[in-house]
């Protein structure tokens, strides 16, 4: 039977959250039926709600930070229980047949049939279901095993939720660096995803900098786990800092200085974009060229590289740092998330749909 599952949904790009009931899948043999608990707010679910993005398709329900128990299995299902904790990041399926599938990154599968946990299009809806992804603004979600997660039991159901994109996003590049005991790593923007760049790091071992235009950022860098800080419009403090970092996590999702960045690399050092700003990025080709400096993308992680951080952050007791509020609270959260006025991740309570 198709499950009835209580949401939040905006109608168009400009209208506000409301309440939006509809059907999840009749669950299929290798599906995972998951009562949802807590659901993250990303900014991406902001762009994609008002079509920044490309026209959304509508009623919206966003959310990919997903953490609930499981309700019931399908009965090929091998890796989850009943009563388990569970998780649900940015993606649903994929081809699963393609090379970069096999591998386990599914968020780069070569046909392009990565299916996000909402907002995409469905080739084949099954009974119950509409033709585009949901995400996690709701109560209840089905999910095929292969893309749901173990959520370790000793972490805050609440606090575990933004690992499942802000936490995967900056775990991935450090993991892809193998970012060891003694690296100095540094984090460009203290927001959502700088603040779990810098847990990260700092569990890794590495010496971490945060780099910032805001001074009042420092006691909490300090307090996250970093051992320096960088006013970035201090001539002095930059100069202190040149040359001197293996990698930066840069997370600033506007045009800014990448030729400042790179100046704080050290030779062979790489600069890691996990923040995308809408409008092109400009840098000198002397900044990279001159000590072989790197530029290298990172796009969330695959399935594997979740699952590994989220063992990585039970073994270390890292969670995010957030806010809890209520579905109805979901438009002020937006545009307090838009001022930048939220520390540093809010989650919805979504036993309240
Ligand atoms: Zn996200
Ligand atoms: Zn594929």
């Amino acid at each position: 039977m198709p499950i009835q599952t209580k949401g939040y949904a905006n109608p168009d790009a400009t209208s506000p959250f409301a309440t939006h009931s509809f059907q999840r899948r009749d669950p299929g043999p290798s599906d995972v039926s998951i009562a949802i608990e807590f659901c993250g707010i990303c900014h991406s679910d902001i762009h994609t709600a008002r079509s920044e993005w490309g026209e959304a398709f509508y009623p919206c329900v966003p959310g990919h930070e997903i953490v609930g128990t499981v309700t019931a299995i399908g009965q090929e299902v091998i890796g989850f229980k009943e009563g388990q904790r569970v998780g649900v990041g940015c993606m649903v399926d994929s081809c699963r047949q393609c090379k970069t599938c096999k591998e386990g990154d599914e968020q780069h599968c070569e046909r392009g049939q990565t299916c996000w946990t909402y907002n995409t299009q469905i080739t084949k809806p099954q009974p119950g279901e509409d033709s585009y992804t949901k995400g996690g603004y709701a109560d209840h979600i089905v999910v095929d095993e292969k893309f749901v997660l173990r959520i370790p039991e000793n972490l805050d159901p609440a606090a575990a939720a933004p690992l499942l994109c802000a936490g995967v996003t900056t775990f991935s590049p450090l993991n892809h660096l193998a970012v060891k005991p003694g690296d100095k790593v540094g984090v460009l923007g203290l927001g959502g995803l700088g603040h779990m760049a810098v847990k990260l790091a700092a569990s890794m071992g590495a010496e971490v900098t945060v780099l910032s235009r805001s001074p009042h950022k420092k006691e909490d860098a300090q307090s996250l786990g970093a051992k320096s800080f960088c006013l970035t419009t201090s001539a002095s403090e930059c100069e202190g800092l040149a040359g001197t970092l293996d990698c930066i996590i840069d997370t600033v999702s506007a045009p800014h200085d990448l030729d400042q960045a790179a100046s704080f690399l050290k030779k062979d050092g790489t600069l890691v974009l996990v923040g995308a700003s809408d409008k092109p990025l400009e840098f000198n080709a002397f900044s990279m060229i001159a000590g072989r400096k790197k530029i290298m993308g990172s796009l969330i992680g695959g399935i594997p590289e979740t699952q590994k951080m989220l063992d990585h952050c039970g073994k270390h007791g890292i969670v995010s740092e957030i806010e809890v509020i209520t579905p109805s609270q979901i438009n002020e959260a937006y545009e307090r998330m838009l001022k930048s006025d939220v520390k540093y991740r809010f989650v919805i309570d979504c036993s309240k749909m």
